[in-house]
């Protein structure tokens, strides 16, 4: 490539979050994630209009993986482009774009069979038609391994960084190494405190793909991660301080693991506690956030801790401890 492709970080709040958006200023433009329904107005077309880009002009819509703070506006902004952009998705997150009612089943198979809240179905499913502008069809379904031409000599090659969500992806502009992860490298989790993911083992196998095999030199992230001390690292990371957000995110990776593995061998345990049956782990860790709060990820990674630990046991052929 003979020059940089520039990228414009472009933010939507909602909520306890912002919402960041990228536009890859190449000859077919592109934006990575879209935001909620309100975004692509709202937030996306003033911004690019202030950079001198037309949101009609977009040609690609790259989605890093189906939450609905990363497909709300997917509809929204393919209408603002004349239906033209071609719309990119993991095809094992393309059934969150298809169906909103496909983020009410994810809740109630997950995290939902944990909080202790009556109205939890009623309030995802409110969330999910507030939020996503529409259900659609994606246009390209990928799986990881293929190379997007951006117009030019503009390439963006697709990885599959699985943990997250099963289809998360990153997306890379080849030869800058300008690397979007969207939601795949949690660090402590934005404001929560807590970092989340539905598949602990391919989460960490991710992480080590990062660091060791794509070594971005920018690393863009969906939201503000924190450090352990609260401090959220900026959406647009340098080389060395990708590194270091990978490495952080595999500690505390290691840290959960551990006490979740701890506490999952002496079996879980219902208590009154809003972390039952997990509120052990959520004291080794001295994790004190609102396990109910939407988007909250503590009972979406324990599942997966959970999950693994069982598979691990049947495949012994033993049965799950399981205290009253
Ligand atoms: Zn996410």
């Amino acid at each position: 490539m003979t020059h940089e492709v520039t990228v414009h970080p472009l933010v939507s709040p909602w909520g306890r979050f912002g919402l960041y958006t990228f536009f890859i200023d190449a000859p077919e433009p592109a934006i990575v994630d879209t935001g909620i329904a309100s975004s692509p107005a709202e937030g996306m077309a003033p911004a690019l209009e202030a950079l001198g880009r037309r949101i009609e002009d977009v040609r690609w819509i790259l989605l890093t993986h189906g939450h609905i703070d990363h497909i709300g506006g997917a509809h929204a902004l393919w209408e603002l482009t004349g239906r033209k952009a071609r719309v990119v998705i993991h095809e094992a997150d393309a059934t969150l774009l298809r169906s909103r009612r496909a983020h009410v089943e994810e809740y109630l198979a997950g995290r939902g069979r944990f909080v202790d809240d009556p109205e939890g179905e009623a309030n995802v499913t409110a969330a999910g038609n507030a939020v996503i502008s529409g259900e659609m069809e994606p246009t390209l379904l990928v799986k990881g391994g293929e190379t997007l031409s951006l117009g030019g000599d503009v390439t963006v090659s697709v990885h599959s960084i699985p943990g997250h969500t099963p289809g998360s992806v990153a997306y890379v502009i080849d030869g800058q190494r300008s690397v979007f992860v969207g939601d795949a490298v949690q660090v402590h989790g934005a404001a929560n405190g807590f970092p989340g993911y539905v598949d602990p083992v391919p989460y960490r196998t991710s992480l080590e793909y990062l660091r060791d095999q794509i070594r971005p030199q920018r690393l863009y992230l969906g939201h503000p991660y924190r450090t352990a001390d609260g401090v959220p690292y900026g959406v647009e990371l340098d080389g060395e301080e990708a590194q270091r957000a990978l490495q952080e995110s595999l500690d505390i990776e290691g840290r959960v693991s551990g006490a979740a593995h701890r506490y999952l061998e002496k079996g879980v345990q219902v208590t009154d506690s809003p972390y039952s049956p997990f509120a052990r782990v959520a004291a080794e860790l001295g994790y004190a956030g609102d396990p109910t709060l939407e988007p909250a990820p503590f009972f979406t990674t324990m599942h997966g801790y959970l999950t693994q630990f069982t598979q691990n046991l049947l495949s012994q052929e033993k049965e799950p401890p399981l205290n009253g």
